[in-house]
């Protein structure tokens, strides 16, 4: 914890600039907690507890230290230490235990359960629930949140990948891809735009079959024995595969697994392995940045862009959204106002922390109706959801669209092939 208490990281740090400049809601107020919970002056109490989970792991505090300290390790460290220090409620030690155990660790039950929401959502069960108005019994931005999630596919579409793809055009690279749990459930059409750029640009597909959830969810929870498991599952799934390069399409996974070789450090058969990975590891927008897709078109539009936290603080991928943007016939890119400020989501933040996460969403819609875009791209299924929530808010729904980039690329290069057949 070498932090020199400078507090050049206060004005980066959301909580503390919606707290009005609360020194306890600041990285550094939380670091000399932590402190004094390693240095045994502190008891990891209910306090600690509170003033970590108002924190957003956003990890915007980490560029803007001058002596490098990496808080994102340290939350996810002191977060393990209250886990295993906690007695949970009996309900939510059953929510916790079907979130991490049981969903997240196995693919295939996020499948089962994709096709429980669709039969849910084709059966008028929904329906019948928005009409009596059972999501206003619950607490937060729920209620929102459940309109904004996009409609389940059926499941015949989420299905599992062939393993091996070929380019549309003559290969120049061989690509594995990082499916993900929600990406290919929830957001399953934008994992379709990602592997059709991905041919587009000329790259050939391999999807481990094998491959779990990233873990990072269980790390940020403090699971951090299931987060290693998962960890593990995923590097020799993909060291199978045999590839230089692994994508992702949304920047928490992409960091979860970027943090691969932290989680692992202490187990001699596994660090050195959990860095080749990594090291092959990169967001979808990098990768397609640096390779040729085809001419993309669009109406004439102006698009702003939300970036995610992890993908700009941890990953440390800036700057190729814009670019990918740039190429884009028809569409005029116009950056909002500190747009590297986290948008609120942050994992299950916004359904857990909710009036400080709608705070923080209001001062970003704010700078998003500045900019007068008609589309906010994004780069995480968090986020998105986040800025669909936002626009519901604001009542923007039939002026302003919510879009992952991939989808607004492939949705350029349709639009972009077209034109050229006619
Ligand atoms: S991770 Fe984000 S919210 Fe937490 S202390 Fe750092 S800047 Fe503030
Ligand atoms: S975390 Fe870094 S920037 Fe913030 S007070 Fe400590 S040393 Fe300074």
């Amino acid at each position: 914890m070498n932090c020199t208490r400078c507090g050049f990281c206060l004005p980066s740090c959301p909580t503390y600039i919606q707290t009005g400049g609360n020194e306890a809601s600041s990285p550094r107020g939380r670091i000399a907690l932590m402190k004094s919970v390693v240095e045994g002056r502190k008891n990891p109490d209910a306090e600690v507890e509170a003033q970590l989970n108002e924190c957003l792991g956003c990890r915007a505090c980490e560029p803007a230290c001058p002596s490098g300290v990496n808080y994102g390790h340290l939350l996810e460290q002191a977060r393990a230490v209250i886990n295993e220090h906690k007695s949970y409620s009996f309900p939510v030690k059953v929510l916790r235990k079907a979130t991490f155990d049981w969903l997240f660790m196995s693919h295939n039950r996020m499948e089962k359960l994709h096709s429980l929401r669709y039969m849910y959502e084709k059966t008028n069960v929904q329906k019948v629930m928005r009409k009596v108005k059972v999501f206003k019994l619950f607490p937060g931005e729920v209620e929102t949140m459940e309109k904004v999630v996009p409609a389940a596919l059926p499941p015949s579409q989420v299905k599992e990948y062939d393993e091996f793809e070929f380019a549309d055009k003559p290969s120049v690279r061989r690509v594995a891809f990082f499916r993900g749990c929600l990406m290919s459930t929830m957001f399953a059409e934008t994992n379709e735009s990602t592997r059709f750029l991905l041919k587009q640009a000329g790259c050939d597909i391999v999807t481990p079959k094998m491959q779990e959830c990233c873990g990072a969810l269980h790390a940020h929870g403090g699971e951090t024995d299931k987060a290693k498991l998962l960890a593990k599952k995923n590097i020799e799934a993909f060291e199978k595969a045999e590839v230089d390069v692994i994508v992702s399409n949304a920047g928490g996974c992409g960091a979860g697994l970027n943090e691969y070789p932290f989680l692992l450090r202490d187990e001699p058969e596994w660090a050195e392995r959990a860095k080749r990975f990594a090291d092959k590891s990169m967001d979808i927008s990098t990768l397609l940045a640096k390779l040729e897709l085809p001419p993309m078109e669009l109406d004439s539009q102006l698009v702003t862009y939300q970036p995610s936290c992890h993908l700009n603080n941890v990953m440390k991928e800036k700057g190729n959204v814009e670019k990918l943007l740039g190429k884009i016939e028809g569409v005029e890119y116009v950056a909002m106002r500190d747009k590297e400020q986290c948008c609120g989501s942050a994992g299950i933040y916004n359904l857990v922390q909710p009036k400080m996460a709608m705070k923080i969403l209001d001062k970003k819609m704010s700078d998003v109706k500045a900019t007068k875009a008609s589309r906010i791209v994004t780069s995480n299924p968090g986020c998105l959801l986040q800025m669909k929530a936002g626009v519901e808010r604001e009542k923007l729904t039939d002026e302003v669209q919510a879009v992952h980039i991939v989808d607004l690329l492939a949705e350029a290069v349709r639009k972009g092939i077209k034109a050229e057949v006619y």
